[in-house]
């Protein structure tokens, strides 16, 4: 009898021999590198109010919270978050998930079905994407920030009810979503844009109040946000913040709200405890993106080709992935661990480093920062980029 998943080892030596072998390297409790690699913008997972939060949450509701959200799984303290949240991004209501990922899985399955229209970004994260794949409605993906197309394709649809789904900071390049020309479309097509804020709260908009309020689209009737709580809230978990009408929807017919344990206790404390901390200091925003400018300047003073920061995240452009993972490799015996980006995350050909600013950041960690990047560039000098790529960085065409 031949073994079934025979398969497996040939496609896992394809994938290497591709250099596209992914390795779970735990990482240590305590660690002397420079974090430029996880999504702690505001430097809150560690902080010691957050985490002695978290432990009072378990403490006190405990360790999970023992059921789905409609039975067990919904405490006060969730209840209490989602309200805050909501007040905070200029919400009408806010609904708690497990995970962002869940989030928008249960928001776009939700909302749109069969016989819908979903418009996509072609470089929305994979969770919308599978979102707008669960939902079987059709889904015509545009090109990158194309509101034109968005128009085009709302108007000639034949569908009575449309969405347009988007990212609101792309979570590769860091840019932003052109989001008062969405909402002008959806208006006059009479369409709803579902907007993720994973990368906007806590780094864009006054006081960190996202990409959405800072447009002045807090509260509008047709545009529901989606966030992780994973990120600037320094916590685990994700959330769905828009109309009333939307979040009760969601109670009575979202799967991945149904069907899943509630958030975990400890993470609702976490997660409120630095959204205190982030209505307290309201320009820790303003620093991580500061800090954001310095990496992208460090990288170019190294004659590096970078991505322009609008928020927390900016990316060396490397090309090749075996080349990434070895520069990767090379930031860490410098002190500074960065985020390697390879297909599938990234096209072919546009392996990167990315470098995720915090605003914690201190001078010296941004001086090892540089240090790291002018080996960076020491050791990419043989190995000259993609010349379209790097025409096309320089053009902003990345984006
Ligand atoms: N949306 C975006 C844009 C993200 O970057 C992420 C996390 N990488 C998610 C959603 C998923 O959030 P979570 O990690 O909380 O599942």
């Amino acid at each position: 009898m031949t073994d079934p998943l025979g398969w497996l080892d040939e496609y896992a030596r394809k994938r290497e021999a591709a250099g596209l072998r992914r390795r779970l390297r735990p990482r240590a409790a305590h660690s002397d590198l420079v974090d430029l690699a996880g999504n702690d913008y505001l430097g809150l997972a560690r902080d010691p109010r957050v985490t002695d939060a978290a432990a009072r949450a378990a403490r006190t509701w405990g360790g999970g919270s023992t059921g789905s959200r409609l039975v067990t799984g919904t405490t006060e303290a969730h209840v209490e978050f989602e309200r805050q949240l909501a007040e905070f991004v200029g919400a009408e209501s806010g609904l708690v998930f497990s995970s962002g990922y869940l989030a928008n899985l249960g928001a776009i399955t939700a909302l749109a079905g069969r016989g819908d229209l979903i418009v996509s970004d072609a470089l929305n994260h994979a969770s919308l994407i599978d979102g707008c794949r669960l939902s079987r409605a059709r889904v015509e993906v545009v090109g990158h920030r194309d509101v034109t197309e968005v128009r085009r394709v709302l108007a000639e649809r034949l569908e009575e009810r449309a969405y347009v789904v988007t990212d609101a900071v792309f979570s590769v390049d860091g840019d932003v979503a052109p989001l008062a020309e969405l909402v002008a479309a959806c208006r006059e097509y009479n369409a709803v844009l579902i907007v993720d804020e994973a990368h906007g709260i806590g780094v864009f908009g006054e006081g960190g109040r996202g990409a959405v309020h800072a447009a002045g689209l807090a509260g509008a009737p047709n545009v529901v946000m989606t966030a992780t709580l994973s990120k600037s809230l320094g916590a685990q978990g994700g959330v769905v913040l828009g109309p009333a009408a939307v979040t009760a929807h969601l109670v009575d017919t979202a799967r991945p709200f149904i069907f899943d344990t509630g958030l975990a206790p400890a993470a609702i404390g976490a997660a409120a405890e630095s959204l205190r901390i982030l209505r307290a200091q309201p320009k820790l925003a303003d620093r991580v993106r500061a800090n954001a400018q310095a990496l992208y300047r460090l990288t170019l003073a190294a004659e590096l080709t970078g991505t322009p920061p609008v928020g927390a995240v900016t990316s060396v452009l490397v090309g090749d992935p075996d080349l990434a993972v070895e520069l990767a490799a090379l930031c860490a015996e410098r002190g500074v661990a960065v985020g390697c980006f390879r297909p599938p995350s990234v096209p072919d050909g546009r392996s990167r480093l990315r470098l995720t600013a915090r605003a914690d950041l201190s001078a010296g960690d941004l001086e090892l920062a540089g240090a790291a990047l002018r080996a960076v560039a020491e050791q990419a000098k043989p190995h000259a980029l993609d010349p379209v790529v790097q025409t096309n960085m320089r053009r902003g065409l990345d984006n």
